[in-house]
């Protein structure tokens, strides 16, 4: 009864590697950071851009019955290339943030597990400002 479970292994969207990180904002000092990244496999990205690439094509016959027919197809086909293009291009999932704002010092979080690019820009909640991520892979 006494024994406390193990927060990392108890936490079911602890998904991938802790690793260090910086986050910059032009004028001020590097701040030192820590991001929770996951390495996606080359199996893992092209089911994800098939599956976006199916819905694409699923959709478009739908809305093409819709006047004007052609444009809405289209876009239907283009949104599901596009989506295709970004999931393929996700080799790294970024879950987590664990910083400060160079310029407040607030601490910055992510809303929502996303594709890590190189810089990533995260927006601080206090002062709006765009810091720029840079993850040492
Ligand atoms: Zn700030």
């Amino acid at each position: 009864m006494g024994e406390t479970p193990d927060p990392v292994s108890s936490d079911a969207s602890a998904a991938g590697i802790l690793v260090p990180a910086r986050i910059t904002l032009f004028g001020f000092d590097v701040v030192p950071a820590n991001a929770r990244i996951e390495a996606r496999s080359t199996g893992w990205r092209a089911r994800r851009a098939s599956i976006a690439l199916a819905a694409g094509l699923i959709v478009a016959p739908a809305v093409g019955l819709v006047p004007p027919h052609a444009p809405w197809a289209v876009a239907a086909l283009g949104m599901g290339l596009v989506m295709a293009r970004k999931r393929w291009a996700e080799v790294h999932t970024l879950h987590l943030v664990d910083g400060a704002c160079p310029r407040c010092g607030e601490s910055v979080s992510l809303s929502r597990p996303a594709r890590l690019r190189h810089p990533h820009p995260i927006s601080c909640p206090s002062c709006r400002y765009e810091l720029a991520l840079s993850v040492d892979l």
